[in-house]
């Protein structure tokens, strides 16, 4: 029986690899152009001869947006990355939310780090955060849905490099962790394993896919 057995890719095969789909993204890119460019046009003109409603129009794209993109997420096709106008290693400590985690992680489980958190080029290129070439560039979890990097003794393992969502996070007006922060009352839903998961933060324009309640935002 001949040895399967192949030597890992070279540096020249990653980059022909990398430039195969980059071509291909490309001539997709440029066939959704011209679709998006028709459907536009056809639009206009709809409209132009009192066929459709402008406002309809809008209202039912941004309904059928959500929707596909619930199908890619539910597909495992989210390419998840987000760009700050600063880098994270520029926000001052005191301007990050002073909460007294250690005396609570005992009622919030620490959830927040199981939530869905988008890198930036900088996390990206750092290459200390670890996330799944199949999820990019989503920080990786482990099966328990907590992120990789979190230790149930030390906290954040990555707490220099944490990305810019950790530094900002506040946890104090999210309904999905507390009923009421002041009065210490978790949500119960903290302790079910399926926690973010139909959740509802109570905020809607909080989360990086706006319609996404699993995301840190
Ligand atoms: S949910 Fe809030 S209190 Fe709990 S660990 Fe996270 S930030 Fe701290
Ligand atoms: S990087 Fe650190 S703070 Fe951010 S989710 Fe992971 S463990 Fe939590």
């Amino acid at each position: 029986m001949s040895d399967q057995t192949r030597e890992p890719l070279d540096d020249d095969e990653v980059r022909w690899g990398l430039i195969y789909t980059h071509n291909r993204a490309n001539a997709n890119t440029a066939e959704l152009e011209e679709t998006a460019a028709t459907l536009v046009a056809l639009a206009d003109l709809l409209i132009e001869r009192g066929l459709l409603d402008r406002a309809e129009l809008e209202a039912t794209t941004a309904e059928a947006a959500k929707r596909v993109r619930q199908r890619f997420k539910d597909r495992g096709m989210t390419l998840t990355r987000r760009e700050f106008t600063s880098s994270k290693y520029d926000v001052p400590p005191e301007e990050t939310p002073q909460i007294d985690c250690a005396a609570r992680i005992h009622l919030c489980k620490g959830v927040c780090c199981k939530l869905r958190v988008a890198l930036s080029s900088e996390d990206v290129r750092e290459g200390v955060l670890d996330w799944d070439v199949g999820d990019p560039y989503a920080l990786r979890k482990r099966d328990d849905g907590y992120c990789c990097h979190m230790n149930a003794d030390k906290g954040c393992t990555a707490y220099e490099q944490r990305p810019m969502p950790c530094r900002g996070f506040d946890c104090r007006d999210d309904a999905r962790i507390w009923l009421d922060f002041e009065a210490r009352i978790p949500n119960p839903a903290v302790n079910e394993s399926t926690w973010p998961l139909g959740v509802s933060s109570g905020n809607p324009g909080a989360d990086m896919d706006s319609d996404d309640d699993t995301t840190k935002a």
